[in-house]
């Protein structure tokens, strides 16, 4: 969903600020999309609406997207409970209408972009949102019978303390959040936050004070039942996104929309990013796709240790191993024996007790608390050894 009200300063995501008039020639071409990509799924078993701000569609426009969905796809797993529907909302742009319009159309979790409850945080980040209305769009969406909520906060940001981010993480419990998301600061070129750095006009927080804020999102959210499942993500047990842990664990999806990226049988393309190309391509069928990757099991492979290891289930190192060893001779055993050193530097840890018996993932490996602080050198370490 390619608009926004307003461009955050640290946002790189694809969004144009919505003039209104087109949400319906883009309705109407993303309607014709999913026809043509219906034909390629199966029963349905998650769907992620993401922006831009998807909340900011107009309720009408909705009802025809959902009853299109609905009219196009197997959508009996979400019907039933059992599959997951995600929106991604503004607290600003939430009203009672449009959340009893996508309850209906079988939505059943929303993720709000809180980033922070503080108001002098917000204007840094130049997010335009009063952080009362945060509490009031997770109550409008329970009021529709919306059962599941999440809640976005960033941490790390220019001039704030430790007891604000504190602040920040006791807040969004206090709202009864089952799943928070917990993201580091990132200045990602382009963007209006990494030029405001390049000025000079305010210094990024330091790097000992982002380590202690991790930390402490560990110790309050574990405090509160919300373990970390994956970096930046925290949930109560049966609460985390399977969404978001298909993409982890490098399953299948269909994407529709401007700058949409999907994922089939190993293959991956990416849609044209701009909203003006998308719509003057085709009114009919799929989009135009710049950017098309065919199966390639060295990228597959590194991939699966990359996002294995952001989550705390780990990657199972017996499965990765096999294939580093299909690759290039040796490759599979240099692996373990990384691997082994890295458990012994207190980085990595191997899953050999009962839990994962139960689970069916002895043999995984995962990250340690500490391993976790400096997870992207420990993956560098790890791919480092493939050779592939
Ligand atoms: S609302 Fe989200 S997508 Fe839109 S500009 Fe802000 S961060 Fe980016």
């Amino acid at each position: 969903m390619p608009f926004c009200f307003h461009k955050c300063h640290y946002c790189d995501f694809y969004s144009l600020v919505d003039t209104r008039d087109r949400q319906g020639p883009f309705i109407r071409r993303l309607t014709n999309e999913l026809s043509a990509l219906a034909s390629l799924a199966g029963p349905v078993k998650s769907i992620f609406v993401g922006g831009g701000t998807p909340s900011l569609l107009a309720p009408t426009l909705w009802q025809d997207l959902l009853r299109a969905l609905g009219e196009r796809f197997d959508l009996g797993e979400i019907r039933a409970g059992r599959g997951e529907f995600t929106v991604e909302c503004n607290p600003e742009t939430v009203t009672p209408e449009l959340m009893d319009t996508l309850a209906a159309g079988g939505v059943n979790r929303v993720s709000v972009g809180a980033q922070s409850f503080n108001p002098a945080h917000l204007k840094t980040l130049e997010r335009w949102h009063d952080p009362a209305n945060v509490g009031r769009a997770i109550e409008m969406a329970r009021a529709a019978g919306i059962r599941r909520q999440s809640v976005d906060l960033i941490y790390a940001i220019p001039g704030q303390t430790l007891a604000e981010w504190r602040d920040d993480l006791r807040q969004a419990l206090a709202l009864g959040t089952e799943h928070v998301s917990a993201y580091a600061l990132t200045y990602e070129p382009g963007t209006a936050m990494t030029a405001r750095l390049a000025r000079d006009e305010f210094e990024r927080a330091d790097e000992d004070v982002e380590a202690d804020m991790f930390e402490e999102t560990l110790r309050v959210l574990r405090g509160a039942g919300l373990d970390r499942y994956e970096v930046s993500n925290f949930a109560r047990a049966g609460a985390e996104c399977d969404h978001n842990l298909g993409y982890w664990r490098h399953e299948d999806w269909l994407a529709a929309g401007p700058a949409a990226s999907a994922h089939v049988g190993g293959a991956r393309w990416k849609n044209a990013p701009r909203l003006d190309d998308y719509l003057d391509f085709s009114d009919e069928g799929f989009a135009p796709v710049v950017d098309l990757e065919t199966p390639d099991p060295k990228r597959a492979l590194i991939e699966a240790i990359m996002t294995g290891l952001r989550l705390r289930e780990g990657v199972d190192l017996s499965r990765v191993r096999e294939r580093a060893e299909e690759l290039r001779p040796g490759a599979g055993e240099r692996l373990l024996a990384k691997a082994q050193s890295l458990a012994g530097e207190g980085l990595l840890v191997f899953a050999h007790n009962e839990a994962a018996h139960a689970l069916e993932r002895v043999g995984y490996v995962s990250l340690t608390d500490r391993g976790f602080l400096v997870a992207d050198g420990v993956i560098r370490r790890l791919v480092g050894v493939l050779g592939v």
